[in-house]
């Protein structure tokens, strides 16, 4: 225990409490609203589909709080409570410490045991609360599928990786970190490229856009756009949720236009064409480029910043270690890491939220704003999004706009 250990504890505690309060908040606000539709939705959303909204946001706020804290727990446990010390020791057994190997078994076991802390609530969610709001299409069977391919990519591609990365902080000199980075930027950039042509369909099934009639829509909207794409596909996202979206996948040859079929079998043409329209707002503004560009020289710095504390006793200490080797410095540096960010999450929401704004104004002015207003109506109804946050919870968590204020900008944009 150091002066850093406190300071660490501190942060951990003081962010695990803010998000437990808020969420807490965010409940209370929820229930408070939950008897009466806000006037801008009384005609299109019924009170019963209201409360059940207000139930559903309850529920899963519930569960994110004890997953909340079962998460913090697993980093306390693992650092000041000498559980990495602890895993480090056990591999020292049968690998050489320090080693290559050593470093990848002790990464991929803390992957694995983050995985299994995670995997109740998982199950909670999935076969708890999104089968009892009738959302839940997953069998146990599909969810065992789906697990044993999640773990054959991440043996196959995950463990490469980890080795070369490893590799690569012990064979490059005093500027690993940068290495490092390069190699993780471009294995992010492989994935993006690969991800839509070779791991989604592993998943699920993508079929080219049949309904000629919408074909022929969404085509005459890209070409007023100026969008080039290799392709319109449905996925059948209905094998496990009834949740509906749309998404824009891959980028140069792999680029793609993916459906949801519940989102298709829930929209008409024109509300589809709203949906797209908006997607195509995010690429029109180049969001995706932009969050890539603060992302690449981000994690440089913390990486440089990695390969300074690396060299510093008091880092390790500090965390519950007496091994200073490179793995053991990644691992504690993964697992602290959140609780100095966490209070950056309300700029990255707030940033997350103007780009929606900007692609609501760009699908407002490629399509009919009513449209995405009737289109995102459907969608809050159908998916039990609360139509009442609580306004603070919503600044510093939301990715999107509440339901009442996106809704009251496009029909203030409609001409
Ligand atoms: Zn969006």
């Amino acid at each position: 225990m150091n002066a850093f250990s406190l300071l660490f504890v501190c942060l951990l505690v003081a962010g695990l409490a803010a998000r437990l309060l808020l969420m807490r908040r965010h409940v209370r606000h929820v229930q408070a609203h939950r008897d009466r539709v806000p006037d801008a939705f009384a005609a299109s959303i019924p009170l019963a589909s209201h409360q059940r909204a207000a139930d559903y946001t309850a529920a899963r706020a519930g569960l994110g709080m004890r997953d909340a804290i079962a998460g913090a727990a697993f980093v306390l446990v693992l650092t000041l409570g000498g559980g990495l010390q602890f895993i480090h020791d056990a591999w020292s057994a049968v690998f050489a410490p320090g080693g290559l190997a050593h470093g990848v078994a002790l990464l991929a076991s803390v992957g694995v045991l983050g995985w299994l802390v995670e995997l109740p609530f998982v199950l909670a969610r999935t076969f708890g609360i999104e089968k009892r709001f009738g959302f839940n299409r997953m069998t146990p069977a599909l969810f065992a599928a789906d697990t044993a391919r999640e773990a054959a990519l991440a043996a196959l591609i995950g463990l490469p990786l980890l080795a070369l990365l490893l590799w690569l902080t012990s064979s490059m000199g005093e500027l690993w970190w940068f290495w490092v980075w390069a190699a993780w930027l471009g294995f992010n950039l492989l994935v993006m490229l690969i991800w839509p042509t070779f791991i989604a369909p592993l998943f699920n099934k993508f079929t080219p856009l049949a309904d000629a009639a919408l074909k022929a829509r969404v085509e005459a909207l890209l070409a007023r756009c100026g969008f080039q794409s290799k392709g319109l596909f449905v996925m059948d996202g209905s094998r496990r949720s009834a949740h509906g979206n749309a998404y824009f996948t891959g980028f140069g040859a792999s680029k793609r236009i993916v459906f949801f079929d519940t989102l298709l079998d829930k929209l008409n043409a024109d509300e589809v064409e709203a949906v797209l329209a908006h997607e195509l707002g995010h690429f029109r503004h180049r969001h995706i480029v932009k969050r890539l560009a603060l992302l690449a020289p981000t994690s440089l710095a913390l990486l440089a910043l990695l390969g300074w504390l690396i060299e510093q006793p008091w880092f390790f200490s500090g965390l519950g270690m007496s091994a200073s080797d490179t793995a053991s410095a990644l691992a504690l540096f993964f697992l602290a890491l959140p609780a100095f960010t966490f209070p950056l999450a309300p700029i990255f929401s707030h940033w997350s939220r103007v780009h929606e704004f900007e692609a609501d104004a760009y699908a407002a002015r490629q399509t009919r704003a009513a449209d995405l207003v009737a289109a995102l109506v459907k969608l809050y109804r159908d998916n039990a999004s609360t139509l009442t946050p609580d306004p603070l919870y919503s600044r510093v968590f939301d990715s999107h706009p509440p339901a009442a204020v996106r809704v009251a900008r496009l029909q203030a944009m409609q001409h």
